[in-house]
């Protein structure tokens, strides 16, 4: 039997204390503390890995201070275009969506998408019809109005810039951070999962996707090295292949999840530009949580071990 291990983040970025009140501290540190209890339980219970991902990152959704589910910020146009995928490290079987609109829990259809079709990733409105076949719930846009995501919109369109949540001049404490909530974890059996999800980047249009639906930028897992989520300018983690890019160093060069998460994260993302960080685990309980930026909302627990919270550097 393999102790087993979970990490979650809710979002990386310029968070700084000295701008931080008691009250918002305390609120997300009880956010990530229900998200770790939720995947851990399963865990104890000799549960899979991939439903831990799924209990956890189902929490972070369905809570309005991360960007994802609830709390996902505003398209240009208003709306809600949310991005999400999952992946099983036992098989290599992976499930994501792009672009969908109302779906309460956009990481459980991502889970839909692997397990009741033969794709991996759908988008839009066919990825909003295939929900309906499968029964997700839907919520309507009232649900998902949350009057600081509506605030950030109008001030990135005065701006006209598309931006990552809660960038620099977009809230008054200064704060800049990125969205996106994700969890990856190692059960009993041995087994390794990982998961993202998102609202993405305020003001976007197009139908832009970020990196979070993509396996191997934004989500990875493989049995025979780690899981990973990540949280960032997606862009950048697009251009980096972040995710697998960690996998291979491990795969095929032998590093540990420490070396390989500093060659990426502190090294090549730096030199481009991309700004972020991430979660990693490996098939032996070791957890790794680097980000370059100033914080990332971050929280871990081992087994037999005490529950980790961090937020700030
Ligand atoms: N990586 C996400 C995206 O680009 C955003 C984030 O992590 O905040 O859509």
């Amino acid at each position: 039997m393999q102790n087993y291990a979970i990490a979650i983040h809710g979002g990386a970025g310029t968070i700084l204390k000295s701008k931080m009140t008691p009250e918002n501290e305390l609120a997300y540190k009880s956010g990530l503390q229900d998200a770790v209890e939720a995947g851990e339980s399963i865990l104890k219970g000799g549960g899979s890995a991939f439903d831990a991902v799924e209990s956890a990152i189902i929490q972070l959704e369905n809570n309005p201070l991360f960007n994802a589910g609830k709390g996902a910020v505003f398209t240009h146009n208003g709306l809600h275009e949310m991005d999400a995928s999952i992946m099983n490290g036992m098989d290599l079987m992976a499930g994501a969506i792009a672009g969908v609109q109302l779906i309460k829990n956009p990481i459980s259809l991502a889970r839909a998408v692997m397990e009741k079709s033969e794709h991996v990733l759908l988008t839009g409105n066919g990825a909003m019809e295939f929900a309906k076949k499968v029964n997700a719930v839907f919520e309507n846009d009232e649900y998902f109005f949350v009057q600081l995501r509506y605030e950030q919109l109008q001030l990135a369109k005065q701006s006209n810039s598309m931006i990552l949540d809660h960038t620099e001049n977009l809230t008054e404490n200064g704060e800049k951070k990125f969205g996106t909530v994700g969890c990856v974890a190692l059960d009993i059996k041995g087994n390794l999962a990982a998961g993202t999800s998102t609202g993405g980047m305020t003001n976007k249009k197009f139908g832009r996707v970020g990196d979070s639906a993509i396996i191997g930028a934004g989500t990875y897992a493989n049995n025979k090295t780690c899981a990973i989520s990540c949280t960032g300018h997606g862009e950048l983690f697009m251009r980096s292949v972040v995710a697998y890019d960690i996998s291979c160093l491990m795969e095929y060069k032998n590093l540990s999840l420490q070396e390989a998460c500093n060659i990426v994260v502190m090294d090549k993302l730096v030199k481009i530009g991309g700004e972020g960080g991430l979660i990693a685990l490996d098939t032996r309980g070791n957890i790794v949580l680097p980000f370059n930026s100033e914080g990332m909302y971050r929280a871990s627990k081992k087994q037999n071990e005490d529950l980790f919270i961090g937020i700030y550097k």
